[in-house]
């Protein structure tokens, strides 16, 4: 395996570790893990909650301006570092700074044995620190490149954001744009060249409300999606093309001896491919109609549906609340070529993945992209108990670091 590993590897890429000044920033990252850590739990501290991501940019901002980067912060909110090249063409390597964490959460980062414990630690915390060490070893590599390479901090990758930051980014930068490296979480060891399709919807029934004991009787709004959820649930997922569904978030009811006038459910469903996609939410509309109709007939059995919806305004809104398009790098792209190369060279070992990141965005426009790791172990995604591992995240900083300057070509 040794000499496989020798043989795979691209002249390109080791030339490019040699020249003075990459070598100068691949010994900066491999003696300032600790710096880049500092950084992780500074940033991770900092409430992020969708549409709440102010405050981290700014930190992020002064992170970038500190290594030189020309800084900027756009309309949407996305703050953007740039190392300018010597020709036209950008680079961008993008982190999302939002987290699934409501406003109010503790947020603290606390130290458990090697794990760095905190929500939103992982995600995304450690792809902003892989940013800031990125800056960082620019900056002290002083190398000239030929394209610009763009380091953003962009809003809106989680919950309802619909990746309006991506989008921004990639309308703004245009056809400059070459390619996207998107740094979400920890690890090294996938590339997402995939991404899979998701469509979100709020699912809201209306009803008269009522008096628990008085008013029984009358539809509830509640049970009505209950039904649905179980409709719904009971249908086969396919396993090829990979789908998921999810019911994320329920909400309505005011007491526990009021029949609720409204509730709502917010659901998620993915797939790798379109049409089923468009299946998927066929199903879940007809599931959710089905158990508000089902509620009705429980209601007021035999009832004229049209006398009861006058009198008893019962009824469903289905309301889509965001959209990820599908996109998948071509398997022959310099963009897959470069980052097994850089792989190669360092001996690390990255399967192809599929997922729903920031990356989907450009993908679908054709525009090359991938999403990796920020190097360094993690966990508990989306959960207050998620953890880090800073060890081995000097790796995943020097394969960023030789792909942004391989992409970008060394101007020497
Ligand atoms: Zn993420």
């Amino acid at each position: 395996m040794v000499t496989l590993s020798a043989r795979a590897t691209d002249d390109s890429v080791s030339k490019l570790a040699e020249d003075a000044g990459c070598a100068r920033g691949l010994d900066w990252i491999a003696k300032n893990s600790a710096w880049v850590t500092e950084q992780q739990i500074r940033l991770s501290e900092i409430p992020a909650p969708e549409f709440g991501e102010a405050e981290r940019g700014k930190a992020l901002a002064a992170i970038f301006q500190a290594a030189g980067l020309k800084v900027r912060t756009d309309e949407t909110g996305n703050v953007i570092g740039e190392s300018a090249g010597s020709q036209p063409g950008v680079v961008l390597l993008v982190a999302h700074l939002d987290t699934v964490f409501p406003a109010g959460t503790d947020v603290s980062v606390r130290r458990d044995g090697n794990h760095l414990v905190g929500p939103g630690i992982s995600d995304n915390a450690a792809g902003l620190a892989a940013l800031a060490g990125l800056a960082r070893a620019l900056s002290e590599s002083r190398v000239r490149t030929k394209k610009t390479i763009a380091l953003a901090g962009d809003v809106g990758e989680e919950g309802e954001g619909n990746l309006r930051g991506i989008r921004a980014l990639v309308e703004s930068y245009g056809s400059r744009l070459a390619s996207v490296v998107a740094v979400d979480g920890p690890s090294t060891d996938y590339i997402t060249t995939q991404g899979i399709a998701s469509r979100r919807f709020e699912v809201t029934v209306n009803g008269p409300g009522g008096h628990s004991w008085s008013d029984f009787g009358e539809p509830n709004p509640i049970t009505a999606i209950a039904r649905g959820i179980v409709k719904f649930s009971a249908i086969r997922i396919p396993d090829n093309p990979r789908s998921s569904f999810n019911f994320g978030v329920i909400e309505g009811g005011t007491s526990v001896n009021s029949i609720p006038s409204r509730a709502s459910v917010k659901v998620d469903l993915r797939s790798e491919d379109e049409s089923e996609l468009s299946r998927l939410e066929k199903a879940l509309q007809d599931a959710m109609s089905a158990g508000v109709r089902e509620e009705i007939a429980w209601s007021a059995p035999g009832a004229n549906n049209e006398t009861l919806s006058r009198v008893n305004p019962f009824n469903m809104d289905f309301k889509p609340i965001g959209s990820r398009p599908a996109g998948k790098l071509p398997s022959d792209s310099p963009l897959l070529a470069t980052i097994r190369s850089v792989d190669s060279y360092l001996g690390n070992r990255a399967r192809l993945e599929r997922s729903s990141t920031d990356a989907n965005i450009p993908l679908s426009l054709g525009i090359p992209a991938i999403a990796v790791g920020g190097g360094g172990k993690g966990g508990g995604s989306h959960t207050p108990e998620e953890w880090y591992d800073p060890a081995g995240r000097d790796l995943g900083l020097k394969r960023l670091y030789l792909a942004a300057i391989a992409l970008a070509g060394l101007d020497r």
